[in-house]
């Protein structure tokens, strides 16, 4: 029997539940998404989309939310206070803020006639006609991730990729002028300060002190201050039979400036069994094993490259096998990128 007029709940109202709840109200499919926070509101997050192919974001309806994102090319990587390479993408990347993008999100799935409750936290249960799509799982983790908008920061390339001994930041453009600046760091208790200069902190302990120099001549925007921890990389394994997308299914390593594009990919994924569903045409665990095999095909390959990367990263050795490659021209950019993008 059709269970289209079932409203199918979505939990998490972040890009992957929103878009899924766009995709889904375009198919006729009731939906209410529950939100635990309230919009709009700062992320801590890159608010750099690169690898989200036109046709994802058109066939879940929601490419009129880009229509006057930034368009980012240039790329230019530091290792400590040296420039080590400069390139061109090989298709634009979109830049623009978390804040503007959930709340247009949000508009969306309204006007289509879907329901977003705000300040309503759900428990992580597998029943069916539940979606998790709460983002990622927390644990034990070495990881904080910290984010502030700047203005007055004039920038050196679309996108400002710094790698330092304890981390990583990328400053990218987004709406009004803003820079945001937006790092995964080890967790270290003895860093101090509050909002950017916490920031601040943490890149001059990681050796990137020319950086935090002229961020210190910039104007932060302390209200978007964000600050994460508790966060692990990879496949998050919930419980069996979660029906689970985006960050709550898999975290790729923020370097790789392609979580939100595959939070746009796993809801794409889900809309056809979802759809399924609730024509009566599957059973639940018929659509969880669907899309569970649909993910793992999609994006297996990109998880374990860039889990790999970020080791790299993470390890001197790495750090100074990148400097080298770098210096010397040899830094194979495009092969990497794609290794980290299908
Ligand atoms: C430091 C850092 C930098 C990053 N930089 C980039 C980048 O440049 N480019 C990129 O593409 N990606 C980047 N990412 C990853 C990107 O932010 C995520 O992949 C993306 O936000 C995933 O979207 P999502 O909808 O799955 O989860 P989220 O955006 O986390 O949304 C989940 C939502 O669920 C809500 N929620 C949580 N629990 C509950 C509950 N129990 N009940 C109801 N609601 C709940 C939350 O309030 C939230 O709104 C970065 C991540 C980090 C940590």
């Amino acid at each position: 029997m059709a269970r289209l007029k079932v409203p199918l709940t979505i939990v998490g109202g972040g890009l992957a539940g929103l878009s899924l709840a766009t995709g889904l109200r375009n198919r006729g499919v009731a939906v209410s998404v529950h939100e635990a926070g309230h919009y709009p509101r700062h992320r801590v997050c890159g608010e750099f989309i690169s690898g989200v192919e036109r046709s994802t974001l058109e066939t879940l309806g929601i490419a009129e939310a880009f229509e006057d994102a930034r368009l980012h090319r240039s790329v230019v990587w530091f290792h400590g206070d040296q420039r080590i390479h400069e390139n061109l993408l090989p298709s634009p990347a979109y830049g623009i803020s978390r804040h503007r993008l959930d709340l247009r999100l949000v508009q969306l799935v309204e006007r289509l006639g879907g329901e977003v409750l705000q300040g309503v936290r759900q428990p992580r249960e597998a029943n069916e006609g539940k979606v998790w799509a709460a983002g990622r799982i927390a644990g034990e983790s070495p990881w904080i991730g910290l984010k502030a908008h700047f203005l007055d920061l004039p920038m050196l390339a679309d996108l400002e990729m710094h790698v330092g001994a304890n981390g990583y930041v990328g400053l990218a453009g987004v709406e009004d002028g803003r820079v945001n600046v937006c790092g995964l760091f080890r967790l270290d208790r003895e860093r101090s300060g509050k909002g950017s200069a916490l920031q601040l902190d943490y890149l001059r302990a990681g050796g990137l002190g020319a950086l935090a120099d002229r961020l210190s001549r910039a104007m932060p925007d302390e209200a978007s201050f964000k600050g994460v921890s508790a966060l692990q990389l990879g496949w998050q394994e919930p419980e069996p039979g979660l029906f689970s997308i985006g960050d709550a299914a898999a975290m790729i390593p923020p370097f790789t400036g392609n979580g939100m594009s595959m939070a746009f990919q796993s809801a794409e994924s889900a809309l056809d069994p979802l759809t399924a569903w609730s024509a009566g045409d599957c059973s639940w665990p018929e659509a969880v094993s669907s899309l569970q095999t649909s993910l793992r095909q999609r994006f297996s390959r990109r998880l374990g490259a860039a889990n790999l990367l970020q080791g790299l990263l993470g390890h001197p050795l790495g750090r100074g096998l990148m400097n080298g490659l770098g210096r010397s021209g040899l830094l194979p950019f495009r092969s990497l990128l794609s290794l980290v993008r299908q």
